[in-house]
């Protein structure tokens, strides 16, 4: 939980109701045990009717007695937040606009694979890290998402399913996950808990744009998602200019946290690269890469980049694309191109920008 309960409960002298969905599971389970006196096991239970039941009101959770009811009642709230529009793509994609109970939006995108039905998350409103190729980090950061406004988009989501279930949740949406650690680290715990949402950490992703120290710390905390890292550069010079954050975290810094990774958490990362035409996209950037990521127990996901207006980089060909796989296959690396979806509603990769349709915030 951030903060101690006194601190969210210390308010103007009232008493704060908690947002329940911000607490994980066992935070739950601490919660009811400890600060309400319940027996053991009881906020799990809890948990369990919140995030697998999908129970919107205390009152309806009739698998509890009476006295725990009312105590959440008097001391949580359930939030929940709305899907305002949709889009629909001529490939199924769906783009999703939240309105968040601040007036603040944020968008998010329903992927359908034959196999698989991915939701793209956002973790915050806007985002700070300023990534050239990116129509939301032009907005600059509004405000961090809470873990139960995370937790809230996959519910709000599923309405839009067409009555299939959600297998994948992949952090990728508006934010940079790893700026908002403590409540992106929350979320996953929900997500990944049996009394939580209940998804296998393989199909919860974390993206990043390279925050070093965070992607240390995940490995330090025992983080149970995936990791994407997007990487989109070989030399400092070029990822400087498209990704402020290696003025930060260079190169050398970012594969060092990323080697880290792997080794503490025996897992493998994803590599993510977007190619710009004429900066990233020579044979010799293929050369490097394979370079860099020498050892490295890593796949690479090989993008074209979606133009927008206003943007001066460019889409290349797809005969540089297959040029570039191929050299990394070549060098024994896996490498698959992955093919943007819903470009046709800008809901592809660097396409999302909610805070341009969000409503001022409200002033009472
Ligand atoms: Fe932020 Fe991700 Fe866009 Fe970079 S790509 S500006 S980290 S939302």
């Amino acid at each position: 939980m951030n903060g101690s309960l006194a601190e969210r409960e210390k308010h103007g002298g009232t008493m704060d109701l908690i947002d329940i969905k911000s607490m994980t599971p066992q935070q739950i389970e601490r919660f009811c045990a400890g600060e309400l006196g319940q027996r053991p096991g009881r906020g799990l239970r809890t948990a369990a009717l919140l995030f697998k039941e999908r129970i919107v009101s205390f009152e309806e959770m009739t698998g509890l007695n009476r006295g725990l009811r009312e105590q959440l009642r008097a001391r949580c709230s359930i939030s929940q937040i709305r899907v305002d529009q949709t889009e629909q793509s001529d490939d199924g994609t769906a783009k999703l606009l939240y309105r968040l109970g601040d007036g603040n939006a944020i968008e998010g995108v329903l992927i359908p694979g034959p196999h698989r039905l991915t939701l793209c998350l956002s973790t915050q409103v806007g985002c700070a890290s300023g990534c050239r190729f990116c129509l939301t980090g032009g907005s600059g950061l509004i405000r961090n998402l809470t873990a139960s406004e995370i937790v809230n988009q996959l519910f709000a989501a599923e309405g839009h399913a067409g009555g299939r279930a959600i297998t994948n949740l992949v952090l990728m949406g508006t934010g940079e996950p790893l700026s908002n650690y403590d409540a992106v680290r929350a979320f996953v715990e929900t997500a990944t808990d049996g009394n939580g949402l209940g998804f296998s950490p393989k199909r919860v992703t974390i993206s990043t744009c390279g925050l070093a120290p965070q992607i240390e710390r995940l490995a330090d905390d025992g983080v149970s998602a995936s990791l994407a890292v997007s990487l989109n550069a070989t030399t400092d010079e070029v990822r400087d200019r498209i990704m402020p954050v290696n003025r930060v975290y260079p190169l050398e810094r970012l594969l060092q946290a990323i080697r880290y990774y792997c080794e503490s958490s025996g897992k493998t990362v994803t590599i993510e690269y977007v190619l710009f035409g004429g900066v990233n996209d020579d044979p010799a950037d293929a050369r490097r890469l394979v370079e860099l990521l020498d050892g490295l127990p890593c796949m690479v996901n090989l993008l074209l980049f979606n133009p927008f207006p206003g943007s001066d980089l460019l889409r290349p060909g797809e005969e540089r694309l297959r040029v570039f796989r191929d050299m990394l296959v070549s060098a024994g690396i896996i490498a698959v191109v992955r093919k943007s979806r819903g470009r046709d509603i800008s809901a592809a990769c660097g396409q999302l920008r909610a805070t341009a349709a969000a409503a001022p915030p409200k002033t009472s």
